[in-house]
C-alpha cells in the first residue's frame, strides 16, 4: 500500500510536469473506484493547474475552480507518459494534457479515488486529520498534551490518522525502535523527552524514506516503471527472530489490532 513517503515521493515526480500546464480532459476508462470517480471530472477541459499539493496521502491538484483529489487507495500508482502510449488493462484515468503527455492513472484493486471539490474546507475526507508528521505543529508538546490520559498502547495510537497522519505501519515500528520506546507502552506513559525523542524519530525515519524515494524517481518516471516504492533498510519491520542490529538479540513480534508489530525486547523500554 502507498504509504506517505510513497505519495510524497509521486507529488514530487509529477509536480514538474504538471504545474502551468493545461488539462484539455481527462479520459476515465473505468470510474469504478473506491467512490465513482466525480462526475465534475468527465466534463473538465481545458483547465490549467496551478500548484501539486499533498494533505495526508491525498494527492491535489489545484485548478482555478476547484481540486482534484487523488488517492492511490491499495494498489494505485501514476505515471507520466506520452499520450501515444496505449493504455492498459489496469489504466483506467488518464489526465490529458496539453504538452502531449497523459498523468496515466494505473490500480488493479480500484480502490483508490478521484475526487472533486470546489473548496477544501469541509471536505469529508479531509476533515478530522491529525497534522502532518513533517510539520512543525507535530511536537513534542502537541504528542505529550495529546497522550495525557490516554491508555492506548502507543503503537496503535502513532497509526490513528487524528492524532498524526502518515504514521503507517511500518513507520511506527520503526520510529518506536528508533526512539527505544517499547510498542506496548500506553500513551500517557511517555515522558516529555520521550515524546520529543519520538516525534524526530518519526520525522527522521519518514523524511529518509522520502530521500530513498527520490533517487529512484527516475524510474518511477518511466513508462514501465513502478511507482516510487523503496528499499529502504529496515531495522525492526518484517525481521521477526532476525538479530537486532544494535543488541544482535533476536527481534520480536506481535500483534495491535489486525497490525504486526517488530520491536527489541532489549533494546525498547
Ligand atoms: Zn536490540
Amino acid at each position: 500500500m502507498p504509504e506517505l513517503p510513497e505519495v510524497e515521493t509521486s507529488r514530487r515526480g509529477i509536480e514538474p510536469h504538471l504545474v502551468g500546464q493545461t488539462i484539455l480532459h481527462l479520459d476515465i476508462r473505468n470510474g469504478r473506484l473506491r467512490w465513482p470517480v466525480s462526475e465534475a471530472l468527465y466534463g473538465l477541459s481545458d483547465t490549467p493547474i496551478l500548484s501539486v499539493q499533498r494533505r495526508a496521502k491525498y494527492l491535489l491538484l489545484e485548478l482555478p475552480t476547484g481540486w482534484i483529489i487523488i488517492h492511490l487507495g491499495m494498489s494505485g500508482s501514476i505515471r507520466i507518459l506520452p499520450e501515444a502510449v496505449p493504455p492498459g488493462k489496469h489504466d483506467h484515468v488518464d489526465l490529458v494534457l496539453s504538452n502531449g503527455k497523459v498523468l496515466r492513472y494505473t490500480d488493479p484493486r480500484r480502490f483508490g479515488a478521484w475526487l472533486w471539490a470546489r473548496s477544501l474546507e469541509n471536505l469529508p475526507v479531509l476533515a478530522h486529520l491529525g497534522p502532518e508528521p513533517l510539520s512543525d505543529a507535530f511536537n513534542s508538546g502537541y504528542l505529550h498534551a495529546r497522550g495525557a490520559k490516554k491508555k492506548i498502547a502507543v503503537k496503535p495510537w502513532l497509526m490513528d490518522n487524528k492524532l498524526v497522519v502518515g504514521v503507517g505501519n511500518i513507520y511506527a515500528s520503526e520510529s518506536l525502535f528508533a526512539a527505544r520506546i517499547h510498542p506496548d507502552r500506553a500513551a500517557q506513559s511517555l515522558s516529555i523527552a520521550e515524546c520529543d525523542t519520538l516525534a524526530c524519530e518519526i520525522k527522521a525515519v519518514l523524511l529518509r524514506s522520502i530521500a530513498q524515494g527520490g533517487t529512484t524517481l527516475k524510474d518511477f518516471l518511466q513508462s514501465d516503471g513502478k511507482p516510487g516504492y523503496f528499499a529502504q533498510e529496515l531495522q525492526v519491520y518484517g525481521r521477526e527472530g532476525e538479530p537486532c542490529r544494535v543488541c544482535g538479540e533476536p527481534l520480536s513480534a506481535t500483534k495491535h489490532g489486525q497490525r504486526r508489530t517488530f520491536y527489541c525486547r532489549h533494546c525498547q523500554h
